[in-house]
């Protein structure tokens, strides 16, 4: 049964609750969740729920219909999420795990990791211990095998997973390992999921052969009565009475156990189909239909490997498909998980020729702040009033690549346009801040918008013939044109690189329109400041970092997403917890959702009140009646 705990219950209250169930025979755990905190007390006994209803702290009583209990979405509503060192598992998240089937040698091990920790890989994986069908078929390396995974983990900045194949290697794995993996063939081997649920390490669960949805929960079960909180499970494919591919992968496993269960779901396409081809698509199948992240088999040299060759992807093979992944991830408001942490292999060469120093890897991003565009663009002026000119700011192609460069830790910081105050909200942003939900606001930062323009050594606006400039800006300076009809405006894909393209050219009848800090960069002149119609054109910037950094000043501001549910008055219920809760709100804005037509987000800032609770009671309140909320996080702003 679960037991949902009021509020304000005490720690004396708690501990009795507790005593009482577990003098019943029951195994009590506390799940704290964002809203509430709740016992789930499993037992073979049953009693009378009221008896439990009507102690003090207890808020409500639920019994669990399903025979998995812990692993029940009933007991827990919310998505589980498998931390493993900074990578997260489950939760709107995408995370690939990958590695050759097994550990070979130190060098192919090397190679393997070099290539997935490019192409995006979060998790290594490598068999040491090999449950193989023939005894006469590699074994694996034991002992030997877990320490060069451990090692090349290690080097490359990458958890590490491996199979445990007996209750004899608990201690083994336990030391070498970040997560322990229960094959296919052991999926039902009660005595060892006893022990590696003890053991309360990240555990990945393998959907045994022929085992049922229901059999392969119950294993999870067993994992979870026994301390274990991290599961992740894994589809990998069933035997039926096709022989073409190795398995049949059940895709529809993924949205079931989903439904069934708040564990997160991985997919092996690798052993689901046996065939390096097949691989690929249904790797993405399996993102498409929901997974929270693959498992898939990786080996520098297939052809040379010593186990599974045929179904290994070639590491160009996997880039590809992490670049798919990529391409698939927004539809599915997912992000893809990235190695947090500034550890960069420098080049293919040092792995190549077997000498990775510390030296060559960890160049520090300490005081570096992404930004989209080219040096001189508007979101670089916002970084160096927000950080000083001290801070390096880091130009980047686009918004999804500052997001990316922030999530793998490439900088600390991005600066991304929120919105205008003539154009208005840059719908881009917000969506990625959905997308992302390990990137967090820390900051704002408002600019003046001043256009320029700016000509080279010895051009004058009699002279100029053609402006370049993005179509915003020039749209925003139309009265200069009107004034100088002889000007033609020229589109451009960026204001500064606007300016750039004329201080390469050099032709005195160029000019361009951007902020005077390009000028500076690119060495044009300014022949005449502040060309916009309208001079209260302000662009608010927010300062994004990973989700565990705090707000850099004092916030005063806090911003939410959140989605409602598709009743009448829905928003109205959402709007009235802000009102009663007394959080007045400076900005909404509706957003369709991308993928899911005519379903919409809101995104919302409103003033951050002393007492951050009321906050978190707010946000608590609105997902439990009206819709689901992220919180975006906390800043200072200047005013409005
Ligand atoms: C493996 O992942 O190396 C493996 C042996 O998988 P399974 O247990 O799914 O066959
Ligand atoms: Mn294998």
């Amino acid at each position: 049964m679960i037991i949902v705990l009021k509020h304000d219950i005490t720690p004396s209250q708690k501990k009795e609750t507790r005593c009482f169930l577990e003098r019943h025979g029951y195994k009590v755990r506390e799940i704290i969740g964002e809203q509430e905190t709740i016992l789930g007390a499993v037992g073979l006994i049953q009693m009378d729920i009221r008896e439990v209803e009507i102690l003090p702290g207890v808020d409500r009583v639920i019994p669990i219909s399903k025979p998995y209990k812990l692993a029940s979405r009933e007991l827990k509503g919310e998505d589980t999420i498998v931390k493993i060192g900074g990578i997260k598992i489950g939760g709107g998240r995408i995370a690939v795990i990958a590695g050759p089937c097994a550990v070979e040698s130190r060098e192919q091990m090397r190679e393997a990791a070099f290539a997935i920790r490019e192409s995006g890989g979060v998790l290594l994986r490598g068999g040491a211990f090999k449950p193989r069908t023939s005894p006469y078929a590699f074994q694996g390396l034991g002992e030997e095998g877990l320490k060069i995974l451990r090692e090349t983990g290690d080097e490359f900045g990458m958890p590490v997973v491996s199979e445990i194949v007996g209750t004899e290697f608990v201690d083994l794995c336990r030391d070498y390992l970040d997560v322990l993996q229960i094959g296919t063939r052991n999926m039902q081997n009660y005595e060892l999921l006893k022990k590696v649920g003890a053991l309360n390490k990240p555990v990945i669960l393998k959907r045994g052969l022929s085992a049922t949805i229901e059999e392969w929960l119950m294993a999870a079960e067993y994992l979870m009565a026994h301390g274990s909180d991290n599961i992740i499970l894994c589809e990998r494919g069933i035997r039926t009475f096709e022989t073409y591919t190795r398995n049949t992968l059940d895709i529809s496993a993924i949205p079931v156990v989903k439904k069934l269960s708040h564990l997160p779901v991985i997919v092996d396409p690798s052993h689901g189909t046996g065939l390096r081809g097949k691989v690929s698509p249904m790797a993405l199948a399996a993102v498409a239909a929901g997974a929270d992240g693959l498992m898939v088999e990786v080996h520098p040299h297939p052809d040379q490997a010593l186990s599974d060759g045929p179904q290994s992807l070639y590491p160009d093979q996997f880039e590809k498909l992490m670049r798919d992944i990529e391409a698939i991830a927004p539809v599915l408001e997912k992000e893809l998980q990235r190695i947090p942490g500034n550890i960069t292999v420098s080049s293919r060469e040092s792995v190549e020729e077997g000498h990775g120093s510390e030296k060559e890897r960890g160049k520090t991003a300490a005081g570096r702040v992404a930004f989209q565009g080219m040096r001189g663009a508007y979101s670089e002026t916002a970084v160096h009033r927000f950080f000083g000119e001290d801070y390096e700011a880091v130009p980047s192609n686009s918004f999804g690549d500052v997001f990316k460069q922030v999530l793998i830790g490439g900088v600390p910081y991005g600066a991304v346009p929120i919105e205008n105050s003539l154009a208005g909200t840059v719908h881009e942003v917000l969506d990625l801040l959905l997308q992302y939900p390990d990137i967090i606001v820390v900051g704002e930062q408002k600019v003046r918008i001043i256009h320029s323009l700016m000509a080279v050594e010895g051009a004058s606006i009699e002279g100029l013939k053609k402006v370049y400039s993005h179509p915003q800006g020039l749209a925003q300076c139309s009265r200069f044109f009107e004034e100088h009809p002889f000007i033609e405006p020229q589109p451009y894909f960026d204001t500064a690189g606007a300016v750039a393209h004329i201080a390469e050219i050099q032709d005195p009848s160029l000019g361009a329109i951007a902020g005077r800090e390009a000028g500076d960069v690119y060495h044009v002149h300014v022949l005449q400041e502040g060309i916009e119609n309208n001079p209260r054109n302000y662009t608010r910037f927010f300062i994004i970092a990973r989700v565990e950094t705090p707000p850099i000043h004092t916030p005063n501001r806090a911003a939410l997403m959140f989605t409602t549910l598709d009743k009448p008055g829905a928003l109205f219920k959402v709007l009235q917890v802000l009102a009663d809760n007394g959080l007045n709100m400076k900005k909404l804005e509706s957003r369709p959702i991308q993928g899911k037509p005519w379903n919409y987000m809101f995104f919302v800032a409103v003033e951050l009140p002393e007492k951050h609770e009321i906050l978190d009671a707010a946000i608590g309140e609105i997902k439990s009646t009206a819709g689901d909320v992220r919180p975006l996080g906390l800043y200072y702003s200047h005013g409005d």
